[in-house]
């Protein structure tokens, strides 16, 4: 049986990993499936008075690291880290959301009167976190740049920076980030380099093997699959996570539930395969709408005319992901009616499971839209 990454000359495959790894027989019931562990607690030692109640290295409080967490960490770390030679070690976190775990990365990094430098193109609640939240209440600044070029990144690194941030492809653009260059960047001016790799997964992109220091993953998209589940992961070198660990799941809270760690250890099993048929339908989407007259645009990494075509080749394994953008060529009516006329795929926000779902984002207005390069904000 295989828990966590075996021994022996070479990894087993991504396939097999994804299957096994923190999966083992259940001591208690013979059973070849791990339980849900749904207890808050767990039996303290004999005499746990000199027990660090903010620990994590002892079993006692959910809040600090429950059963199914950890199965599902051994997981992560066996798809992220698949020949366990990451310098330092690779730990992973997992948390209640991607948005916790971000947030848990910001929290536990950086300081009053640091700076970022991040992508301009962004999950909407990090762009809200960097450029409203953390000004505000902490005093970090923040500076977005077209991370597509890591000259502009380095332009932008100034001597508090302590952190670069990107998403690579990026939500909801595709915009790919060349995450070698990006961290040669980063760790020149001391900061460390975190990427939000939901839309890559494991399966097409390992980032911490380009150099990135802390890997971000919302795992209710495509690792859990099923649409039925929130949780989200960093992954990087033991000591880093080790720290997020206490500084922002124990003592801020934003810890998985036993349930959703078993739904997303679960759904991962089948992460591999669900790539392969995502990226290849995704491809064929992508294909057909840049055939048709009526489209604007498409903005889909495995597209000759994405901007970065040639650098998601080089640097994606085996394809380019399931998602995509595109405008019909006419007024925001007309991508509404649109929307409204599909008869499989449902308006909803969310991606990565069974179901096929299309957002009008509004690509013309403010939030969420503005993150839009010129070119896509001209059209729909
Ligand atoms: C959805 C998403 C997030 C946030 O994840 P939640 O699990 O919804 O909190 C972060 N980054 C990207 C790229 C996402 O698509």
């Amino acid at each position: 049986m295989i828990s966590g990454v075996t021994s022996g000359d070479r990894p087993p495959f991504l396939a097999t990993r994804a299957v096994h790894a923190g999966n083992d027989v259940d001591p208690g019931t013979g059973a070849i499936r791990r339980p849900i562990v749904a207890a808050n607690s767990y039996a303290l030692p004999e005499d746990p008075s000199e027990l660090d109640w903010s620990g994590t290295a002892t079993r006692l409080y959910t809040r600090n690291g429950g059963a199914n967490q950890g199965w599902l960490e051994d997981k992560l770390v066996a798809l992220e880290d698949p020949s366990g030679v990451s310098p330092g070690g690779c730990a992973a976190v997992a948390l209640a959301s991607g948005v916790a775990a971000l947030h848990a990365v910001f929290f536990t990094f950086l300081r009053s009167g640091d700076h970022v430098v991040s992508s301009d193109v962004t999950y909407v609640a990090t762009h809200r976190l960097l450029t409203e939240l953390l000004p505000a209440r902490w005093g970090i600044t923040a500076t977005l740049v077209d991370s597509s070029d890591p000259d502009a990144v380095r332009a932008a690194i100034r001597p508090e920076t302590r952190l670069v941030h990107v998403e690579t492809p990026a939500n909801p653009t595709t915009r790919i980030t060349d995450v070698d260059a990006v961290a040669a960047v980063a760790h020149e001016a001391g900061a460390l380099l975190s990427v939000d790799a939901t839309f890559a997964t494991p399966v097409l992109q390992r980032p911490l093997e380009r150099g990135a220091d802390l890997v971000v993953h919302s795992l209710t998209k495509y690792v859990n699959g099923h649409g039925d589940a929130m949780g989200g992961a960093v992954l990087g070198r033991r000591e880093l996570v080790e720290r997020i660990r206490a500084d922002a799941m124990v003592d801020a809270g934003g810890v998985i539930s036993p349930f959703n760690a078993w739904l997303i250890a679960r759904g991962a099993v089948t992460l591999p395969m669900r790539m392969r048929a995502h990226c290849a339908g995704a491809q064929q989407v992508a294909e057909y709408l840049e055939s048709r007259p009526e489209v604007a645009y498409v903005a889909y990494p495995g597209l000759a005319s994405h901007p970065q075509h040639a650098l998601a080749t080089r640097t994606l394994d085996g394809g380019y992901g399931g998602m995509l953008a595109f405008a019909l060529d006419g007024p925001p009516e007309l991508q509404n009616r649109f929307v409204a006329a599909l008869r499989v795929i449902t308006s909803a926000v969310s991606l990565g499971h069974d179901e096929s779902l299309i957002v009008h984002v509004g690509a013309g207005g403010e939030g969420r839209a503005a993150h839009f390069p010129p070119e896509f904000r001209r059209l729909g």
